[in-house]
């Protein structure tokens, strides 16, 4: 293909695929299968890769991420970020509407733009001639933090505008995580026994200052906007604002509606109160807007909020119900969560029978007493709380919780940790929920990818006493599960049938051939999640190197600090731990790099880089290089480091140390030639992977 025909290929595509983006993130109605729009993005990558003259920060491949921000810079809105007032009640926002009328003068006529409130953390996007520059967070609503990078993740937010947009303006909204998202990543983090978050509101703010911009895509963040701010005022009206915004792009809430009157408020209010509750996000209220601009103006601004703006919350919906019992919950990583199981009640749209209530402080707080009747309430938070206590219909004769000192589930002494509010079960490896947890997590989709091995056929084999730890899996055989079986304290039957007594020895066979760095990820080291364990092995290459590293060595590993390399040690400082790794070696699981690994070449062994700057492709492409060809990616210039990888932008203060150190500076094009100078790849004459097919168009 000439250059020519793969630069009209590569601008289709983008623009192709920017359509069905759109079409799927903004309006909710896509018009190809997911499978259709992977294969083209897969083609666009494939073209960007062999012609990289022609990448564009812009292009749909990038939003996957991958760039990674240190630190945020402090930056200073172009127009300051104010906050609005709330209000609480309707005599409040009739105070509101009176102030504005009087602020006009008499006789005029108002009109109000009445929009829901999300709840997120809020984001302020600039755009200059139809391109994304900027997305800032509010910070003090003078000065935010550059969020760019990640903000360029999130497929609702446009990289290229449509339409007739200003030429350079800025656009105000929040970012919020849709509650469905919300509960998918805390059913993960269940699997993998890592504590919950709390509500969709601090995870949406919390992954927009993530360091990886991988991981912010991964998230599913979506972007409501709601704000334009013009350098000059083209545009009259707030309600014709969010038309415009929707037409230039942007995903702008459907929801919002014009009212002349105070009533109009009022039955938008009594409406979204109950509907709210069908939306795909949360939110906590309404907002209303003077719709005019010129009216906005005249109005202006107090200290902190705009005088023709106001927000009003809905009441958390709280209902009385009684406590009928505490229960307390064991998780995978063996801390203890208290639960009351309460008479059922409606609240927020939903039945509520079970409220969480933290720990042992909160149960002592409330004084909370079984037979007590209680109010529950379920605001941002997801799950629901009790919040207090209707004191008079206290029956005779309570008395205040005891808080359990052992363990329910295996009656092993509780340990609560100082400074900590939780308590814990210390018997890691004969407490059921946290064996079972463990052997959930091995079995995981990104570890062995064991898949007919589910929470229950875990519990099932666990219960049955036929496996003690993920290490006696491989000692299952066709008679131990064939017929097994047994009935859940809910009346479930768990079975095994020929069948898939079958299927599951052939999955833990398959797993065998799973590649070491999932096996890494696997075992459950904590801290140690599956980019890390990528790193870790690709680093040391063999589970025993690992198994013998000290803390420092570990942390010479590109992304590794601390508080990961000492968790390492530690796991591996337990004989019972280093036991099982030595079973899993002994019944042929991978234990080292190997065939399927990804490994190319060794042209760079023994070789250590700091890749730094900007460069034809990413970095992370290029670490990946490094890592396929047997070298190592290391995160600071020390004495021991072999190259630096320069690109364009190259911090001046790496480039001092490199020179005083003496390490060799190579540039993009001069590292390609040490792939090349390897030994050659396949009879197409293709040097190892990639770096033909970049390094053909670079000389
Ligand atoms: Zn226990």
């Amino acid at each position: 293909m000439t250059p020519q025909r793969a630069k009209a290929e590569i601008t289709a595509l983008r623009d192709e695929l920017n359509e069905h983006n759109y079409r799927y993130y903004v309006l909710d109605s896509p018009s190809i299968s997911d499978k259709e729009f992977d294969d083209m993005l897969a083609r666009l990558a494939e073209l960007e890769k062999q012609y990289p003259e022609f990448s564009d920060p812009d292009s749909p491949t990038q939003r996957v991420g991958g760039q990674v921000t240190k630190i945020f810079d402090t930056v200073t809105h172009r127009t300051r970020m104010y906050s609005l007032d709330n209000t609480y009640s309707r005599d409040e926002l009739a105070d509101f509407d009176a102030r504005v009328r009087k602020g006009l003068g008499e006789g005029e006529n108002v009109e109000y733009v009445l929009e829901l409130k999300y709840d997120g953390a809020s984001v302020s996007l600039t755009y200059e001639n139809g391109r994304l520059t900027r997305a800032e967070t509010r910070g003090d609503g003078i000065k935010g933090d550059d969020i760019t990078a990640n903000a360029r993740t999130i497929k609702s937010i446009p990289l290229k505008l449509k339409g007739d947009y200003p030429a350079r303006f800025d656009i105000r909204g929040e970012i919020i995580l849709p509650v469905s998202r919300f509960e998918q990543i805390n059913n993960q983090r269940e699997i993998d026994g890592e504590p919950l978050y709390a509500n969709p509101r601090n995870l949406a703010s919390g992954t927009l200052k993530l360091q990886d911009s991988a991981e912010v895509a991964s998230r599913g963040l979506d972007c409501l906007l709601y704000y334009v701010v013009e350098d000059e005022v083209t545009i009259p009206t707030q309600y014709e604002c969010l038309q415009k915004a929707r037409q230039w792009g942007f995903k702008v809430p459907q929801q919002s509606s014009l009212a002349r009157s105070m009533d109009d408020i009022y039955a938008y209010i009594d409406y979204w109160d109950h509907a709210r509750y069908d939306l795909p996000y949360q939110t906590d209220g309404i907002v209303v807007k003077v719709n005019d601009k010129s009216q906005q103006a005249r109005l202006g601004y107090t200290a902190k909020s705009p005088r023709w703006a106001v927000a009003y919350k809905f009441t958390a919906e709280r209902e009385p119900t009684v406590l009928e019992s505490i229960s307390y919950q064991v998780g995978r990583t063996g801390n203890i969560t208290p639960v009351a199981n309460l008479r059922p009640v409606l609240l927020a749209g939903t039945t509520v029978q079970r409220a969480t209530l933290h720990n042992a402080d909160q149960i002592q707080k409330l004084d909370v007493r079984i037979g007590d009747t209680v109010f529950v309430e379920k605001g941002g938070e997801i799950i629901p709380k009790i919040v207090g206590i209707d004191l008079e219909k206290r029956p005779d004769g309570t008395l205040p919780v005891k808080y359990i000192e052992k363990c329910p589930e295996c009656g092993t002494p509780l340990v609560r940790p100082e400074g900590e509010a939780n308590h814990y079960c210390p018997n890691e490896d004969h407490c059921p929920p946290q064996i079972k947890g463990r052997i959930e997590h091995f079995a995981s989709r990104k570890a062995m990818d064991i898949e007919s091995l589910g929470q229950q056929n875990v519990s099932l084999l666990v219960d049955k006493g036929l496996i003690k730890d993920y290490a006696d899996l491989y000692t299952l055989g066709f008679d131990d599960l064939n017929g097994l079986e047994q009935v859940s304290d809910e009346g479930q039957k768990r079975s095994f049938q020929k069948r898939s007594a079958q299927r599951l020895l052939e999955a833990i066979e398959a797993s065998k051939k799973i590649p070491f760095e999932k096996v890494l990820f696997a075992i459950g080291i904590r801290y140690v999640g599956d980019t890390t364990a990528k790193k870790i092995a690709r680093y040391f290459g063999t589970m025993d190197a690992i198994m013998s590293a000290s803390a420092e060595e570990l942390m010479a590993v590109d992304e590794v600090g601390d508080r990961i390399a000492e968790s390492i040690v530690k796991f591996f400082s337990d004989p019972q731990h280093r036991q099982t790794v030595e079973r899993l070696k002994s019944y042929g699981v991978q234990m080292s790099l190997g065939e399927g690994s990804g490994v190319k070449s060794d042209v760079l062994a023994g070789k250590s880089f700091v890749v730094s700057g900007k460069f034809g492709i990413s970095r992370d492409e290029l670490k990946e290089m490094i890592e396929q060809h047997g070298g190592r990616n290391v995160s600071a210039v020390s004495a021991s480091t072999n190259y630096i990888l320069a690109g364009e932008a190259m911090g001046p203060a790496k480039a001092k140390k490199a020179e005083s150190l003496g390490i060799k500076i190579i540039s993009e094009q001069e590292f390609y030639k040490m792939l090349d100078a390897g030994p050659r790849g396949d009879a197409n004459g293709n040097t190892a992977g990639n770096a033909a097919g970049v390094q053909g168009k670079l000389f």
